[in-house]
Formats: structure tokens, C-alpha cells, sequence
């Protein structure tokens, strides 16, 4: 069996350590996106008394040249803390905080999508967004072969194991009630899992969440997820087609409402959404991944309940659609839609902000548009009013 050897260290004397007491020291983690623009990092730091909220955790650096960050000499990166959990594997009173990076100027890397995300959730922020992302991975062997599949080829084909129960269908279920069980302890507002079309390919749902929430919620549960596989020495991949063939991708459905979607009547204000992202999807396309298209092409082939890459389209419960109106909200005629186009490897404050771009701010053509300071605050207004 390809587990990692860490996962075979002796956990009982692990555990002698873990119970020992720490006194009114608390132990920090900052974490971070690397220049990837899907990898975490993480660093630890030791602090004399319980931080109540975010703000009482102080900047912090790392070497930039060690991630894919730096540019040039300046690698010190400078990490802000934006979003506080307790940490579900040393337990309170410690925690786990999300950063955002910037550089040696101040300015937000390459892969700090969360900066401009930021700005663009204030400008909306009367019309109360709210983003459910249902995260799809795949768990690995630490060979890179899908865990608990044959060794020299490959199990069934597709049908039993979506939602399925029992050995011979769903593969590593310890992981994901492991899991499900962090998120809840650290507050990550994880709302259900269930088991995937492919076999050892799972989901979990974050949200609802409003604004720049979503993305904080979803890097932190992604975190959670490669710390539980760490321990039990299985990898999860978010790469949007691990097995080519007759086998699902991944992706990363996004839902989406606002007060006016959520209102009796909403589906005309729903409608209206997506009459916009109907003329813009080449440029969602290009943000849905973090390689502008190029992971999700493998993906997004009109089958395997996905839709084309290059074409976009809509429907009531149309699981091929770019954009699926579900059900019950066709029929109570409000409530929200869900974006299928992100990659499982998006960055969700890419696709929230994107989402927001376009449905609200109505930006049209390629590039997203650079708000002055005065327009960032006339647009609140003209959003609420309209
Ligand atoms: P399915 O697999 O049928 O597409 P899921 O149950 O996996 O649906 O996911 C539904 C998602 O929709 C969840 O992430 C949930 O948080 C989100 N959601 C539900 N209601 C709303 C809403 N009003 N606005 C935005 N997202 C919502
Ligand atoms: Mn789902
Ligand atoms: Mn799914
Ligand atoms: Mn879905």
C-alpha cells in the first residue's frame, strides 16, 4: 500500500507529546498561497498570551525565493493575517490564520488574488453576496495512483461509487470524516461531503458565505485537507482531470445569490446574471484556473457532466451547462445559481471576485477593470440603487 512512511511513525508516542501541557503559551499558524497560485504553506510561531481576533496577530515574513515568490534580491515576503480559526490538530487555544503576501513594496503578489477580491466584495457589499463552492479532489497513493485502486489497472467503471457506501465503493472515508470533523472544530463553515462519480474522488461544500468570506473559508478547509492526508499518508490532488478516459474530473461548482436573486421573483435578477456572463466567458474561463484555462481544457470537454471550454450555456438542472439554475429554484422562481465552470485547483477569490465583475459591477471584454477610489465608492451606491 502506497502511504508515506511518516504515517507509520508510532502515533501512541505521538500522543504523550500532544497531551503534554503548553501553559499560557499558544501556538500560531500562518498560512499561505505560494507562487503556484494552488500550493500552502504554513510556518508556526509561539506567542505568550490567546489572541482574540485577527488583529492581535502581528505581520510576519518568509523567504519568497523558497516558494515561487520573490522577485529578483527582495525575497523577504511580508505576511498579513486576515482570518482566524482554532486548529482542529493542536486544539485550542491554538490557531490557524490565513495571510494574505505581499511584497517587499507592500504590493500583493502575483498569486494574492485576495487584494483585489477584497476590494471588489466592499464595492458590493449592500446587495449581501453569498458563494457556496462545493471543493471536488482526488486522494492519491504517494505513488500518484488514485488510492485504493488496483495496483495494474483499474476498478469498475463509473456508476456505483457516487454517494455510494460500502468497501468495494467509496475508497479513504476515514479521511473525509476526519475531515469534516476539523473543519467543524475550527469553524470552517463546511456544510456536507458526499463521495464522487469516480472512485476515491470526493467533495466537500463550503457555505454559504458572503464576500470575501468564502475564499478565506475554502483556502483554510483546503488546508485542513492536505494536514489530514499528511497524517494518514495519502496525497489529495485538486488537479481538474487526474485520470484521463472515461473518468469525472474535478471541479469546483460555484453557487451564487445576492438579495435581489434570494427575493420572490429572483429568477428575472438570476436571469440577468447570466444574460452577462453569457458574453464574458472567455475572460471567467481564463481566471477559473491558475493556468487561464489551460488545466480546465482538460476538464471542461462536454461530457462527464461538464460543458464546453469554449462555448457557454444555461439551463434548469442542466448538469452539462455552463451555468445550472437548480431545480427547486426554478420552481420557487429566487434563490441562486451555480457557476460549473471552475477548475477543483481555482482560487476562490479569483472566481467570487470574477462572478462579482461581471453579474454586478457590469465589466464586459477581457481585462477587469481598475476602480479610482472615488468610482469604488459611487459604484456602491449606484449598485444599491439600480
Ligand atoms: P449539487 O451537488 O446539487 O450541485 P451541493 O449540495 O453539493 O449541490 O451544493 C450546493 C451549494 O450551494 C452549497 O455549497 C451551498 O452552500 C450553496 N448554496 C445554497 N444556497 C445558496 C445561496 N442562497 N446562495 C449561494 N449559495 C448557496
Ligand atoms: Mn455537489
Ligand atoms: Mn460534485
Ligand atoms: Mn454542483
Amino acid at each position: 500500500m502506497s502511504v508515506s512512511h511518516s504515517s507509520r511513525l508510532n502515533k501512541g508516542v505521538r500522543d504523550q507529546y500532544m497531551k503534554l501541557p503548553q501553559g499560557n503559551q499558544v501556538q500560531v499558524t500562518y498560512i499561505w498561497i505560494d507562487g503556484t497560485g494552488e500550493g500552502l504553506r504554513c510556518k508556526t510561531k509561539t506567542m505568550d498570551h490567546e489572541p482574540k481576533c485577527v488583529e492581535e496577530l502581528s505581520e510576519w515574513n518568509f523567504d519568497g525565493s523558497s516558494t515561487g515568490q520573490a522577485e529578483g534580491s527582495n525575497s523577504d515576503m511580508f505576511l498579513i493575517p486576515v482570518k482566524m480559526f482554532r486548529d482542529p490538530f493542536s486544539l485550542d487555544p491554538n490557531k490557524l490564520v490565513m495571510c494574505e503576501v505581499l511584497k517587499y513594496n507592500r504590493k500583493p503578489t502575483e498569486t494574492n488574488w485576495r487584494h483585489s477580491c477584497k476590494q471588489v466584495m466592499e464595492m458590493v457589499k449592500d446587495i449581501h453576496p453569498w458563494f457556496g463552492m462545493e471543493q471536488e479532489y482526488t486522494l492519491l497513493g504517494i505513488d500518484g495512483h488514485p488510492y485504493g485502486w488496483p495496483e495494474n489497472g483499474f476498478p469498475g467503471p463509473q456508476g456505483p461509487y457516487y454517494c455510494g457506501v460500502g468497501a468495494d465503493k467509496v475508497y479513504g472515508r476515514d479521511i473525509v470524516e476526519s475531515h469534516y470533523k476539523a473543519c467543524l472544530y475550527a469553524g470552517v463553515n463546511i456544510g456536507g461531503t458526499n463521495a464522487e462519480v469516480m472512485p476515491s474522488q470526493w467533495e466537500f461544500q463550503i457555505g454559504p458565505c458572503e464576500g470575501i468570506e468564502m475564499g478565506d473559508h475554502l483556502w483554510v478547509a483546503r488546508f485542513i485537507l492536505h494536514r489530514v492526508c499528511e497524517d494518514f499518508g495519502v496525497v489529495a490532488t485538486l488537479d481538474p482531470k487526474p485520470m484521463t478516459g472515461n473518468w469525472n474530473g474535478a471541479g469546483c461548482h460555484t453557487n451564487c445569490s445576492t438579495d435581489e436573486t434570494r427575493r420572490p421573483g429572483g429568477l428575472k435578477a438570476i436571469e440577468a446574471a447570466i444574460e452577462k456572463l453569457s458574453k464574458r466567458h472567455a475572460y471567467h474561463i481564463r481566471v477559473y484556473d491558475p493556468r487561464g484555462g489551460q488545466d480546465n481544457s482538460r476538464r471542461l470537454t462536454g461530457h462527464h457532466e461538464t460543458s464546453s471550454i469554449t462555448e457557454f450555456s444555461a439551463g434548469v438542472a442542466n448538469r452539462g451547462a455552463s451555468i445550472r439554475i437548480p431545480r427547486q429554484v426554478g420552481q420557487d422562481g429566487f434563490g441562486y445559481y451555480e457557476d460549473r465552470r471552475p477548475s477543483a485547483n481555482c482560487d476562490p477569490y479569483a472566481v467570487t471576485e470574477a462572478i462579482m465583475r461581471t453579474t454586478v459591477l457590469n465589466e464586459t471584454g477581457e481585462e477587469p477593470k481598475e476602480y479610482s477610489p472615488s468610482e469604488e465608492s459611487r459604484m456602491v451606491r449606484a449598485v444599491v440603487e439600480d
